[in-house]
């Protein structure tokens, strides 16, 4: 058996950041198309030094206690970090890292697709193409919302919610309300954008996008409540964990035209089942969680993960710690 540190990647990931951890380490790449079961992760996690994991892996104390004390890191694949219990893997000693900055600009991109897709209504109107629906050019079809001068309302003005916001504010003179922990003097500086309570944000803004992380502050944050307080020509959109919005309430303000439409890249559970009410609804578009999806920004997580395996393994603090 070698004796390098064992790895264990829970996907299979772009090459480089695996040939990197293969330098060093013994390589074990989950190679199906869906998860490792919770009974494989154990069972794989065993008398490993590292774990890569994905967002849809759940690193809590029984994990950590069964990989044992070889343990030495935990690189999440992801900027988010909400499946990781980071106090327990304090507590037996084991690093964790994640994803920043590399994948900023894909994910706010895509809250740009889900805004302009849920405006415009894309789902239904490219599907009338396809199914023969469209029988001529109707001045009263698909009317959707215009985002010149328009105001967006971003929950969560971090690294993605600047890029998003950014967009919105050179492409179409948007006006910018914000909330987060902190005002960003930054943004207020750059694009006029302000700074306030939750409810004014959601009384004042046409298009709200959520790029907040999903903590016990934001689980269940827009709820029915919320939505009763947005414009009823509101645009939602997330792309930041579908457990930040309750979809009962989702479902209930977009079917009951409190509000105009949604776009979610993320969802409760994922995936959605297909007899979901949601993706009955023309007006909610669906992603599957693709907001990091590209070639660019995949290809970087996955150096910046065997960064942090390797980084772990030395025992030198993470470039990309948590
Ligand atoms: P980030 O830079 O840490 O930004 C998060 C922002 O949320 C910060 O500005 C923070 O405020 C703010 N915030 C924290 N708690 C809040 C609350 N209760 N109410 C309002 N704002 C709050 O993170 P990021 O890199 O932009 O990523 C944001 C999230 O996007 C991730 O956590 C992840 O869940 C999600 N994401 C999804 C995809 C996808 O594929 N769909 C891809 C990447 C990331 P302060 O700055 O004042 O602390």
């Amino acid at each position: 058996m070698s004796d390098k540190p064992r790895v264990f990647v829970t996907r299979t990931i772009p090459k480089a950041g695996l040939d990197r951890l293969r330098e060093v380490c013994e390589v074990e790449v989950w190679p199906k198309p869906k998860p490792p079961r919770r009974d494989t992760l154990l069972d794989k996690a065993r008398g490993c030094a590292g774990l890569v994991t994905m967002l849809s892996d759940k690193v809590d104390e029984t994990v950590l206690t069964a990989a044992g004390d070889d343990l030495k890191v935990v690189a999440n694949y992801a900027v988010g970090y909400n499946n990781i219990d980071v106090a327990a893997c304090r507590e037996h000693g084991v690093a964790v890292g994640n994803t920043p900055d590399v994948l900023t600009d894909a994910t706010a991109d895509v809250a740009v697709l889900l805004m302009l897709a849920a405006a415009r209504s894309f789902t239904p109107a490219a599907a009338s193409v396809r199914d023969g629906g469209w029988k001529t050019w109707a001045p009263m079809d698909h009317l959707g919302m215009e985002l010149a001068g328009k105001t967006v309302g971003v929950i969560g003005l971090g690294r993605i919610g600047r890029a998003f916001a950014d967009r919105c504010h050179g492409g179409w003179g948007m006006k910018v309300l914000y909330t987060a922990n902190s005002p960003k003097p930054d943004a207020d500086r750059d694009l006029g954008a302000k700074h306030v309570e939750l409810p004014e944000l959601l009384a004042n803004s046409d298009f709200i996008s959520l790029h907040c992380p999903l903590t016990e502050a934001t689980a269940g944050l827009i709820d029915a409540n919320a939505l009763h307080q947005m414009k009823t020509t509101a645009v939602l959109v997330n792309t930041a964990r579908g457990e930040v919005i309750d979809q009962d309430a989702l479902h209930t303000a977009l079917s009951g035209g409190k509000i105009f439409a949604a776009g979610l890249d993320v969802t409760t559970p994922e995936p959605l089942p297909t007899d979901s009410p949601l993706l009955e609804l023309p007006n909610c578009v669906v992603l599957p969680h693709i907001g990091s999806a590209t070639v660019h920004a995949r290809s970087g997580m996955a150096l910046m993960a065997a960064d942090n395996v390797l980084a772990g393994l030395r025992g030198d603090p993470l470039p990309h710690g948590v």
